[in-house]
């Protein structure tokens, strides 16, 4: 009476259809809109550092805080720009492994997330600059999402090991990336502990929202507002004031047709303070290797120039790359 699967020991499971489960229910209108484009966990801290900066007009003053508020800004600014930025996005100049996590370090404690995620949405700004998949352009959706709404979604949650292959060799950094928190928390608990309110409010808060809004400034005023030199395939432009608040990444145009220099400002009137700076620590030994762009890079594709306007009317092929122009050269 038994089947030869039976006696073998093997049972044939019959093919039954999968029973439905019931739909979860769905949230509905205002609130299905901002779940499907807001990460929660981004926002409610983002919103918090802002409403506690109203916390100034109750704290106790005193004249330190604004050189506390100021070092605190600056040394964040200065590891976002030439550190995030330059060094682990672009490799624009050498350093050593310990430095490399000290300014790995500063730059986390700017509450941007760790270095590894950082500059991996960065160069996938610069290989799709403007275009669909820019994580950030203020041409392909609106200024809201270029400053700030693209930090918030949902969307933009782990590194991209792809972009950032090179650095995997470097535990440190994979772990600092993973716990990117830590600075934050320990530069305000700092503060606290050492200065009172008035310390977490001037030296922690307000200088956590000013770094910030100037780094969101390079990816929404930076495309828009400013004056463009090099014709370039994005929309990307020079602006003065976000170059001296950010330490000298406003020179965004220049950057963008030379993406491997560690100097942005290309003129003599643009003041780049980063590139100043590392030059100062390739005196001391600390930096090397720095990379200029050459004068033929600096002379090519210029707006109104002769040569551009005939690459541009299709009369002359545009002149091939050269080896270190490429944004993530390395
Ligand atoms: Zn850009
Ligand atoms: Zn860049």
């Amino acid at each position: 009476m038994f089947s030869d699967d039976l006696r073998k020991g093997t049972i044939i499971q019959p093919i039954l259809p999968r029973p439905t489960l019931p739909a979860a229910p769905r949230p509905h209108g205002l609130r299905r809109a901002a779940g499907a484009i807001f990460n929660w966990i981004n926002v409610l801290p983002f919103l918090g550092i802002h409403v506690a900066c109203i916390a100034v007009f109750f704290v106790e003053f005193h004249w330190w805080a604004i050189p506390l508020f100021l070092t605190t800004y600056s040394l964040r600014v200065w590891a976002l720009t030439a550190g995030f930025h330059r060094y682990f996005a672009h490799r624009a100049y050498k350093t050593s492994r310990w430095f490399q996590f000290v300014i790995a370090t500063i730059g986390s404690a700017a509450i941007q997330k760790g270095p590894m995620w950082w500059a991996g949405e960065h160069r996938q700004h610069h290989r799709h600059s403007d275009q669909d998949g820019d994580p950030h352009s203020p041409i392909k959706k609106s200024v809201f999402w270029a400053h700030i709404g693209w930090i918030l979604s949902r969307g933009n949650g782990d590194t991209d090991w792809n972009e950032m292959k090179d650095w995997n060799k470097f535990p440190e950094l994979k772990w600092l990336d993973r716990f990117h928190w830590i600075p934050g928390a320990l530069l305000g608990v700092g503060c606290w502990y050492f200065g009172g309110p008035t310390a977490l409010v001037w030296g922690f808060v307000l200088s956590t929202v000013a770094v910030y809004h100037v780094t969101f400034c390079v990816n929404s005023v930076c495309h828009l507002f400013g004056y463009r030199r090099f014709e370039t395939t994005d929309r990307s432009r020079n602006n003065w004031w976000v170059a001296l608040l950010t330490f000298g990444e406003g020179w965004h145009n220049n950057h963008h047709h030379y993406q491997s220099s560690a100097r942005q400002g290309f003129a003599w009137y643009e003041v780049d303070i980063s590139y100043m700076s590392l030059k100062v620590l390739s005196w001391l030994g600390i930096v090397w290797d720095l990379r200029e762009p050459t004068p033929r890079a600096l002379q090519k594709n210029l707006i109104g120039s002769a040569t551009t306007a005939k690459v541009l009317d299709g009369q002359i092929p545009a002149p091939a790359a050269e080896p270190n122009e490429s944004p993530l050269a390395g």
